[in-house]
């Protein structure tokens, strides 16, 4: 009998018992992939988005040797270290301003739970007890644990076991249109009251297949926050970075969220990192001489310094005195991803195609089997994934334009299949 070296491993969103055998990867390197077999991979989905700068970027792998070496872990119960305290100011600085303030965690659902919480919390310390629901978007994903389950899309399969287990949110649609501004409007009118905060993902549904919105659904999302004092709780998770062509997407609608949360591409891709951002009006109901007031949360890694040395890293390479820029590599992959996507709209079987920053997506007028499409993905010398009826690109931001043509003649072999 074979030894089956995985037997014991469970992997994520997966049928196993049916599911084609996972790729074995056995070592990275750039926007390679190489696998256990010998074969090597172009990779058009930078895990999950994460690996901005390509997989052993050097400057991030010398930064988190140089701190495993002097402290791996030390717990933040009463306890501070350079790496967390240079990390927030800096993240502070690059979204919400100065005074913000970071809660650490280490994942992006985490990050949303806390959140959550802190919009919650933010009404009670104040004595408004009765805002403890959010309103939150068709297409949306917010995260696997329950409280961000509860403000994904509700009718999703991936989550449509748990109804009943978890709480029940308010469901809009992303108002585009001036009727679906209409109705959002008028139903904020009538429910505000019961409302802690309107939760979205800025211009792109990513784990949805790559759903985009305007600036200006964003902007008169935010408008009505504002108007109807309710917190915005933006999450970044996905487009945080630069991937959708500015920094963070919230900024091409000029607007300034109360609540942001980072994680995926926070630490280039390297170590589990997120962070809960909170403008300083919000922490200020923390902020008293009552201890009931505090913010009662403290995953027991967070804040890891190593994963924080990672993050700083990472945005070394995002600096302005960067030896690449990474946005305008953004912007040049946006143009070549338009490029070699848009033609495809003309195919029968094409749906849409969407372009924005590090992002192409086609979308097909059917279900993709993802195995299948993972095999022919393979077999181009590609790693691409399906997701639903979408097959996308999101790769690393310093992928040269050979490799990106490859991946995107790749898609163009995969749609023009059928
Ligand atoms: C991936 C993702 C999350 C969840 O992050 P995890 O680190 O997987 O927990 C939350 N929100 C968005 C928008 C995401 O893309």
């Amino acid at each position: 009998m074979k030894f089956d070296d995985r037997k014991n491993l469970w992997l994520p969103y997966s049928q196993m018992k049916i599911a084609d055998d996972p790729v074995h990867v056995a070592h990275t390197d750039g926007v390679r992939l190489h696998l256990a077999d010998g074969q090597v991979l172009i990779d058009g989905i930078a895990s999950w988005w994460t690996a901005c700068h390509g997989y052993n970027h050097p400057h991030i792998i010398d930064a988190l040797i140089r701190q495993v070496k002097s402290m791996p872990h030390i717990m933040m119960g009463g306890v501070v270290h350079d790496q967390a305290t240079r990390l927030s100011s800096r993240l502070a600085t690059m979204t919400l301003g100065d005074d913000a303030m970071c809660f650490f965690s280490e994942s992006g659902s985490v990050a949303v739970e806390v959140a959550l919480k802190i919009a919650v919390q933010h009404w009670i310390n104040q004595g408004a007890s009765l805002r403890k629901r959010f309103a939150c978007f068709a297409g949306a994903y917010h995260g696997d644990t329950t409280g961000a389950m509860s403000v994904c899309d509700a009718e999703d399969s991936m989550h449509a076991h748990f109804k009943g287990y978890l709480i029940e949110q308010f469901q809009a649609t992303v108002p585009e249109t001036d009727e679906q501004r209409g109705v959002f409007s008028t139903w904020l009118e009538r429910h505000h009251q019961e409302l802690a905060g309107v939760i979205i993902e800025p211009l792109v549904q990513m784990a949805a297949g790559m759903r985009m919105h305007s600036a200006n659904a964003l902007r008169f999302i935010a408008d009505q926050c504002h108007q109807f004092g309710l917190l915005l709780i933006a999450d970044e998770v996905a487009t945080g970075f630069g991937r959708t062509g500015s920094l963070f997407a919230f900024q091409q609608a000029n607007i300034k969220p109360d609540i942001l949360c980072v994680g995926k591409a926070l630490t280039g891709g390297t170590l589990p990192l997120a962070a809960t951002i909170a403008s300083q009006h919000v922490y200020s109901q923390f902020h008293s001489n009552d201890p009931a007031h505090a913010l009662m949360h403290g995953p027991t890694f967070m804040g890891n310094p190593v994963a924080c040395a990672a993050a700083n890293a990472s945005l070394d390479l995002f600096d302005a005195g960067a030896a690449e820029n990474r946005l305008e590599q953004v912007d040049k992959i946006e143009r070549t991803l338009g490029d070699s996507l848009l033609p495809l709209l003309d195919h029968k079987h094409v749906v849409d195609v969407r372009v924005k920053g590090a992002i192409g997506a086609v979308q097909l007028d059917a279900m993709i089997d993802v195995d299948q499409a993972m095999s022919f993905f393979r077999n181009r010398g590609t790693f691409v994934r399906a997701l639903r009826d979408v097959v996308y690109v999101a790769p690393s931001f310093v992928i040269n334009q050979r490799d990106l043509r490859t991946l995107c003649a790749a898609v163009s072999g995969f749609v023009t299949l059928g």
